[in-house]
């Protein structure tokens, strides 16, 4: 299944270049009260969900994909989890694990808007993997059962001597997109080609099969530090060349088997004291 978060928070089933609206599916969701779980509610009973949604989907209409707005397939994900460099040629060592927060994500519709800094940021393109099902310190072996899917990401930094992992997590510093590719239909370890262009020159390429630590070694890896929930998302680090951006771009990015998408990056505030 390829599963999109669309226009008022629709959802949609994928299909070449049409979706079929299948929100009435989360009618059957479990209602939500106080204490708030720490997973994304979707995610977590996407097995149980499906045959809802593909009932659903049999009788909506087709829409064309062209001209909605799509949001970050991933409504609500308890943390993000990224890696430092990962592909060859990169740093030799266990995987350098850090967290971005859970707030900077957004989809392609919404775009990229820059922070009020003033200083340089730089994009870099990642596969990310959706956890399935709560885990923790599972072996690499163990992983595959625990993935949901993919998606394309989008890892921003800020450039400046802050925390790494404040200069990641400013809003709108993870894009998550176009939609959830489902574990069933994909896998990285065979190789999908990654390419991010920006305003339509080659910015970065690589293959999925060049990471040093595999999507099961991360997760596995994830695991040990924290409970990985449903919807928790693990970028998977990026290939070489991660790229400075500016107001006005346009970021291309593609990955064989989850899609692609078109990202405009706009400029932020233009001071602390606003956007109340
Ligand atoms: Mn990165």
């Amino acid at each position: 299944m390829k599963l999109c978060r669309f226009d008022d928070d629709r959802l949609g089933l994928v299909s070449g270049d049409t979706l079929r609206e299948v929100t009435a599916a989360l009618e059957t969701l479990p209602a939500l009260r106080w204490p708030l779980p720490r997973h994304d509610p979707l995610v977590a009973h996407l097995q149980a969900l499906r045959p809802a949604i593909e009932a659903a989907a049999r009788v909506g209409p087709a829409l064309p994909l062209a001209g909605r707005s799509l949001h970050s397939p991933v409504a609500s994900p308890g943390k993000i989890v990224a890696v430092r460099q990962n592909y060859a040629g990169g740093a030799i060592g266990p995987p350098d694990l850090f967290l971005k927060a859970s707030s900077s994500l957004t989809g392609p519709g919404s775009g990229v808007i820059l922070p009020p800094f003033g200083r340089p940021c730089s994009v870099e393109i990642e596969l990310a993997a959706v956890v399935g099902a709560t885990c923790r310190c599972i072996s690499a072996a163990e992983a595959p059962r625990y993935v949901a899917g993919y998606c394309i990401a989008l890892d921003l930094s800020l450039v400046g001597d802050e925390d790494r992992g404040l200069r990641k997590s400013a809003d709108t510093f993870c894009v998550l997109g176009p939609w959830l590719t489902t574990a069933d239909e994909v896998d990285p370890a065979t190789g999908l080609h990654v390419e991010l262009r920006v305003n339509g020159h080659v910015a970065q390429q690589g293959c999925s099969d060049d990471m040093r630590h595999g999507v099961a070694e991360l997760v596995a890896s994830a695991s040990a530090w924290f409970t990985l929930q449903p919807g928790d998302v693990l970028l998977t680090g990026s290939p070489a060349g991660g790229t400075p951006l500016a107001a006005g771009d346009l970021l291309e990015c593609r990955i064989d088997g989850l899609g692609s998408m078109s990202v405009q990056v706009q400029a932020g505030l233009n001071g602390l004291a606003r956007g109340r």
